[in-house]
């Protein structure tokens, strides 16, 4: 099963590029590359995101 990732900026769903061994997540909100320090699972998306905001 494969995870699912997430931008930190706008916690759109991200889309993996598999590129020479490496994988880079593009944003397509944002329309830029994520670091993959920096992308969110699902469960930290669903901390971030307050239910009632
Ligand atoms: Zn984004």
């Amino acid at each position: 099963m494969e995870e699912k990732m997430y931008c930190p900026i706008c916690y759109k769903e991200l889309e993996l590029m598999a590129a020479c061994g490496a994988a880079q997540y593009f944003c397509k909100e944002c329309k830029r590359v994520i670091s993959s320090k920096k992308i969110l699972t699902e469960e930290e998306v669903k901390k971030v995101k307050k239910p009632n905001s």
